[in-house]
């Protein structure tokens, strides 16, 4: 792009090639460009900063490779607004397949749909990880600002110095490269990340806890005509307690299917699937009818990698004014509740409210990133810890509750509030989901109290999904309006 502004939809307009004061552009190198640093750039290439992005994998536009894991992922209003904000939504809603709920497979083969929300207009969607990164790469690029340097893996970055050392894949040649700052989105195995832990220059906290439960890919392909086999307009699950199976629709008609499943524990496990009949005798037994639209899953399941999953958190996610982790590398958390690209793409948009703030350009350019890097951390981390530990609930309540009796009531109710009072009432999902202009952390404990009122009430028999719903709503507001305050005194 070679006009010397750029406009976004946000009205607003950067210079580019200068900062905001007319200073000198920042140089800005980012590690992996992958959802969340392709992003990063695009913004920050929009406000005129000098990027350069170094990805370990080869360009995913012009080269086969497989993302890796996830091949298509739940798209929702937090990412959505990401991609309001650097002006690319339709874009992107082009690529997406709406899915209005969770279609959920009984051990006969009966299905039921549960809507996400009693509104119409809220759903959620699915959307092809590697044509979403490709999107993003190609819009950053449109930019002659941003530089995106592929097949160059990060191996150690010296954040006392903002140096990062890297390795090109082919020539195996090393180099060093340094920036005014250097911001790692080379997700949940961050080089940075390692640096700043193996480095022990200063206090920092990491912690990394695994499921007992890993994942596998496997695929439900299309009819001979191109058609879905199953509904397209949902999220399948086959909840079976201690593990489940879920499928999202590709825009090819067919549906990537994910098998969660412990590695060593229960009758069938990771383990112990070793051979085809055994693998072809848990479906026949678990998942009958998603078996008859299988035909490929012996090879599917031998030839795709078995894969864990886990919660990273840390602090600080910065050093000084020198370095900073987003997305998965500073938060990486299991995929239950479809927000982990959502909330690195989250990130993009709380750190350009901070920029919006002008702190990086104070006099002082190195205090003035430390003051933007900490700024952002101090808003963020209570809103990503939190969705790091709905995802970790949210594992539970699909593979089991969903198909209680107690929890199908309360939806049911949910559903219903959220019909008949569209701008009253919410449930936890929709605040988490729906709800881009709340944080986490505050979704998270609304969410909670409400759902805790609700079985509450449910169980002792206070409300019934018979009940008159004005009645209903006003028993739930009070009771969580109790509860938060419980909460509140408690010190949460
Ligand atoms: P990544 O996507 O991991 O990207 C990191 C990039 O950095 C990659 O391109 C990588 O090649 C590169 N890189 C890594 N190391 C280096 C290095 N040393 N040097 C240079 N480059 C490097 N989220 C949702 O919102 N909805 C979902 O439905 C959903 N489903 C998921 C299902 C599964 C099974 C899994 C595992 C995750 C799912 N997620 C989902 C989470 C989502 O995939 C991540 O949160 C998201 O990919 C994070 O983006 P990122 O850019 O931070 O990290």
């Amino acid at each position: 792009m070679n006009n010397n502004k750029i406009t976004h939809n946000s009205e607003k307009v950067f210079p580019i090639g200068e900062d905001l004061e007319g200073a000198r552009a920042q140089n800005i190198l980012i590690i992996g460009a992958g959802l969340c640093g392709s992003l990063l750039a695009l913004r920050l290439g929009q406000r005129g900063f000098n990027v350069s992005v170094y990805e370990m994998r080869p360009d995913l536009r012009t080269t086969d490779i497989s993302a890796g894991r996830s091949i298509n992922l739940a798209l929702s209003d937090r990412g959505i607004k990401a991609m309001k904000l650097v002006g690319i939504e339709d874009k992107v809603k082009a690529l997406c397949i709406p899915m209005n709920g969770r279609m959920l497979h009984d051990k006969e083969g009966n299905t039921f749909l549960s809507n996400y929300s009693g509104r119409d207009y809220e759903y959620i969607n699915s959307i092809s990880r590697g044509e979403l990164n490709a999107l993003l790469l190609t819009e950053a690029e449109k930019h002659d600002n941003v530089t995106i340097h592929f097949n160059k893996k990060c191996k150690s970055v010296d954040f006392e110095k903002t140096t990062a050392l890297f390795q090109d894949h082919d020539s195996k040649d090393e180099f060093i490269e340094d920036a005014d700052c250097i911001i790692a989105t080379d997700g949940a195995g961050s080089a940075l990340r390692k640096s700043y832990y193996l480095g022990k220059k200063f206090l920092f906290s990491f912690s990394q806890d695994f499921l007992s439960h890993g994942y596998k890919e496997l695929s439900i392909l299309p009819t001979e005509s191109g058609d879905y086999k199953t509904y397209k307009n949902a999220l399948h699950i086959w909840p079976r307690s201690s593990f489940m199976l879920i499928a999202l629709p590709n825009l090819d008609g067919s549906f990537t299917v994910t098998l969660f499943l412990s590695f060593d524990e229960g009758e069938y496990n990771f383990n112990n699937l070793t051979t085809p009949e055994l693998v072809t005798e848990f479906f026949q037994k678990e998942f009958p009818d998603a078996l008859e639209i299988m035909p490929n899953l012996v090879k599917d399941f031998f030839e795709n990698p078995t894969a864990a999953l886990g919660t990273v958190k840390c602090s600080p996610w910065h050093y000084k004014g020198n370095t900073l982790l987003m997305g998965d590398a500073a938060h990486a958390i299991v995929p239950f509740y479809g927000q982990g690209m959502n909330a690195s793409f989250e990130d993009i948009v709380e750190f350009d409210k901070v920029l919006d703030q002008n702190l990086e350009s104070l006099p002082d350019g190195e205090a003035g990133w430390e003051a933007t890097f900490k700024t952002y951390e101090k808003n963020r981390k209570n809103d990503t810890d939190a969705i790091a530990d709905l995802a970790v609930d949210n594992f539970h309540e699909m593979k089991g509750h969903v198909s209680n009796p107690i929890f199908q009531e309360k939806r049911k109710i949910e559903m219903a509030l959220e019909k008949e009072f569209p701008n009253e009432y919410a449930s936890k999902y929709s605040l988490v989901t729906f709800n881009e202009n709340i944080g986490y952390r505050h979704a998270m404990l609304k969410g909670r109290a409400q759902d805790k009122a609700i079985l509450n009430m449910l169980t002792d028999k206070i409300i019934s999904s018979e009940d008159d719903l004005k009645d209903i709503l006003e028993k739930v507001k009070a009771e969580t309006e109790a509860i938060l305050e419980d909460d509140r005194i408690a010190g949460l």
